[in-house]
């Protein structure tokens, strides 16, 4: 008799996230995370947290964007039920460009065009809108395109409150402990790998679409003379940049993406175009304090959308490619497993009466 029914590998976002809804479900749950409570070593800990699947849609399959949608609603219920306060604000986002560059911000309305059906999901400000809605902006862009629906969390307080919740629902949570899928299956009846990039080796034995890290780097910022309302992000041809408001004048400004696994500092030309971005867009950030930057690397597989992997032989569960969308996507991605793990308990296949959106995550092997 094993001492858990599950044992979880990696409690980045995605595995704090499964530990709960897990546990919450009654699983017998056990997590590993190779790092401390803070788990400074995932993605999670570097990201932006924002929930923007319009922003996204010009870059993210259609498989994202929709459970980005979804999602938005999932994290309300989630929040709530959790209880623990964490910064969540869904006060939609605001795209500007410099006149210039007037082309780009055409392309993408027509690309959330055709994303909707042709439905106009955008509202578009004027300056006079712009300066209104966000004053330190003002004067400095002549048109925004505003997207009402968007948000966005504090990635380390929800971190931190999904470990609350997952320990508060009864999972047991080890941290500093490197696990792997053998030794931890002597503990548990089924294990769920939720390594991100540090399971690819694994990943890549068996799978049609490998897994590689994209490196992402970001800066935080103190700027207590610096007030926005939402995060605001510029359309540009070499430095696409975001700038995301979180509490007490603190800013998340990010992020590149370089086709490296390389998860070394920051460098020196990545820092230059941030900060250069930054100041072009808003000069009052001239006297902000750099608080910290960071790097991370996303989990992305070929097909860029999620996967989860059954191997029934060996009871185990592989999830992995959240890419740059783990914030966005992870809640439906979580209800699909759930779904699934309780069909296994059950005596069924894994994707057994799922929606067809819901299978086209699942491969079995
Ligand atoms: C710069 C940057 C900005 C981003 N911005 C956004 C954003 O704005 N919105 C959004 O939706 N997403 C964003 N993301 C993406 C998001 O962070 C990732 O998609 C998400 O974190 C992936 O979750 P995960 O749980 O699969 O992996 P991770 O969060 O990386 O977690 C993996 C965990 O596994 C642990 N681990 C590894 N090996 C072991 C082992 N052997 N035993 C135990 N534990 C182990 C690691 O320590 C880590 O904690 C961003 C990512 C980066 C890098």
């Amino acid at each position: 008799m094993k001492k858990y029914d599950i044992a979880i590998i990696g409690g980045g976002l995605f595995g704090r996230m499964a530990a709960w809804r897990l546990a919450q479900s009654g699983w017998k749950t056990v997590l590993y995370e190779a790092s401390s409570p803070l788990g400074e070593n995932s993605a999670a800990y570097v990201a932006a947290a924002m929930l923007a699947p319009l922003a996204e849609a010009i870059d993210a399959t259609p498989l994202a964007v929709s459970l980005g949608y979804q999602s938005l609603t999932l994290w309300q219920q989630y929040l709530a039920q959790i209880g623990q306060p964490v910064f969540h604000q869904q006060n939609g986002s605001l795209m500007v460009w410099h006149t210039q560059d007037e082309p780009l911000a055409e392309r993408f309305r027509r690309h959330l065009l055709r994303a909707h059906d042709g439905e106009t999901v955008w509202q578009e400000w004027t300056q006079h809108e712009i300066a209104a809605q966000e004053p330190q902006l003002a004067g400095r862009f002549r048109k925004g395109l505003y997207l009402p629906q968007e948000g966005q969390l504090d990635n380390r307080q929800t971190l931190a409150a999904l470990l609350a919740a997952a320990q508060q629902a009864g999972a047991e949570c080890r941290f500093g402990e490197a696990a792997d899928p053998e030794t931890a299956r002597e503990q548990a009846q089924w294990v769920l790998d939720c390594r991100g990039f540090a399971a690819k080796e694994t990943w890549n034995t068996r799978s049609q679409s490998r897994l590689r890290g994209i490196r992402g780097e970001v800066a935080r910022v103190f700027a207590p003379e610096v007030s926005l309302n939402r995060p605001v992000r510029l359309l540009h041809p070499r430095y696409p940049l975001y700038i995301c408001p979180k509490e007490n004048h603190v800013f998340v400004i990010g992020a590149t993406q370089l086709e490296s696994e390389d998860g070394g500092a920051v460098s020196v030309r990545s820092s230059l175009e941030l900060f250069s971005a930054l100041y072009a867009v808003c000069p009052a950030f001239g006297e902000a304090r750099v608080l910290e930057t960071a790097v991370g690397l996303r989990p992305t597989l070929q097909h860029e959308n999620p996967e989860i992997r059954c191997l029934p032989d060996t009871q185990t569960i592989e999830i992995n490619g959240l890419f740059r969308h783990g914030f966005m996507i992870a809640p439906a991605v979580c209800e699909t497993l759930l779904q699934g793990m309780n069909n296994l308990a059950a005596g069924k296949a894994f994707s057994d009466g799922m929606n067809k959106e819901r299978q086209s995550m699942v491969t079995q092997i």
